[in-house]
């Protein structure tokens, strides 16, 4: 039987039924609740504020004696559901959810350094992320540095006796190149540091860092957990020491809050998580070994994990369980890259991915259009790169319309 909880936001324990459960069954039976009319389809909890039934119940509640809804800010059944459902699929000992990824991300960061603290980025990671790392953190006397993510060496020559987090994005966007977990795990611990995880591209049915010994996962979850393009979410899932200290608290009193409908959204997201995943993996690589045999891309110029081509195809083999739904083409340069997308007939031209329908970007004039050239150069984001995010279309036809549009490119 599954957990149904009475109206409280007490954080699911570490260990529940739902440890032996596969990815599909968590995200279908975890972080359910029901109130006296019996929905069996999750309420919306649309309110504000929450009534006590006496002054020595809301001190209770305010002193954190009594586990209980106080204000939506900080506590909603919405936001507790979704966020017990996220901790059971990422293996984490709770889970936060914010408004945003950018919110989850920039919370993280700001809950967990402080002015004289040091923290070690991979260089290629999405673009807010690093310009928040460039433009943020060094106003509130946060050292910043950013590392290659494929070189471990990097990473360990940039640690200091005052680094407190490694920061890591795997698979990276929009490059695809990956990050070694464990290596980068141990590293931080042995120096005292912890490891965050962005885990947006593989999502937890894929990838699980925790086990791998991150400390934190952070998530967009405006991608692949509510999969349909519709809302804007995040979360932090980890050691409940952090998430439920000094992150919650950073969200208790900031206020980056995710809305309880889109928690509702994303909620009933998850649920088709496992099944999407699979179909999007596999599309995915048959379209990147399909496109790798094209005459007009021969040579690598196919970016996937899954491809034997791919640098580090044996670490993805090693720690994703399937390859995602993200592949990149090197077309040569911009004006070859922008006839691609204007042939395009059925994939949308939009900065998202992790949608239901295909999704095509220029990173280098869109998402990442605000770093410099040398720093795109750097982190591989060449003008000719373009960032396909497969679909759940019948396969054949996203072959064909990638085809088609490969020619009228050539010209
Ligand atoms: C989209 C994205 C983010 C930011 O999430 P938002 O929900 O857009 O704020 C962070 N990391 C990765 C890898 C992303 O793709």
């Amino acid at each position: 039987m599954f957990q149904i909880h009475a109206n409280t936001s007490i954080a699911m324990s570490p260990k529940s039924p739902s440890d032996s459960w596969g990815p599909a069954t968590r995200a279908l039976h975890t972080g359910q609740r029901r109130s006296a009319e019996g929905e069996n389809s999750i309420a919306l909890y649309l309110t504000s504020s929450f009534a006590f039934e006496s002054p020595e119940q809301a001190r209770a509640r305010f002193a954190d004696e009594e586990p209980g809804n106080i204000y939506s800010r900080f506590t909603n059944p919405n936001l507790s559901a979704f966020e017990e459902r996220m901790a059971a699929l990422e293996g984490g000992e709770d889970a936060v959810s914010f408004a945003s990824g950018m919110a989850a991300i920039s919370s993280t960061f700001l809950a967990l350094l402080s002015a004289g603290d040091h923290i070690v980025l991979s260089r290629s990671v999405f673009g807010s992320i690093a310009n928040v790392a460039r433009d943020v953190l060094p106003r509130m006397g946060i050292e910043v540095d950013l590392v290659s993510l494929s070189d471990l060496e990097a990473w360990r020559a940039a640690i200091k006796p005052n680094t407190k987090m490694l920061f890591m994005e795997t698979p990276a966007n929009p490059t695809l190149e990956m990050g070694d977990i464990a290596a980068l795990a141990q590293l931080a611990h042995d120096n005292g540091a912890i490891l965050a995880v962005d885990n947006v591209f593989a999502t937890p049915v894929m990838q699980q860092p925790l086990a791998l010994g991150a400390d934190l996962t952070v998530h967009s979850a405006t991608k692949y957990l509510d999969g349909q393009g519709r809302v804007l979410g995040g979360a932090v899932v980890g050691r409940k020491d952090l998430v439920r200290g000094p992150i919650y608290s950073y969200l208790r009193n900031c206020g980056p809050t995710l809305s309880p409908f889109n928690a509702w959204v994303l909620h009933k997201g998850l649920e088709t998580l496992a099944l999407r995943m699979e179909r999007h993996n596999h599309s995915a690589l048959q379209i990147a070994q399909a496109l790798d045999c094209h005459a007009l891309l021969s040579g690598g110029k196919v970016r996937y994990p899954g491809l034997p081509s791919h640098a580090q195809h044996e670490l993805a083999k090693r720690q994703m369980q399937g390859f995602g739904g993200l592949l990149c083409l090197e077309l040569g340069d911009r004006e070859r890259a922008y006839r691609f997308l204007n042939a395009l007939t059925i994939a949308q031209i939009t900065a998202n991915l992790g949608d239901s329908r295909t999704l095509a970007t220029h990173p280098a004039t869109t998402t990442h259009a605000k770093w410099k050239e040398e720093a795109r150069q750097a982190a591989g984001i060449t003008q000719g790169l373009v960032r396909l995010s497969i679909g759940l279309e019948d396969v054949a036809d996203l072959q064909a319309d990638f085809e088609q549009a490969l020619e009228a490119m050539a010209g």
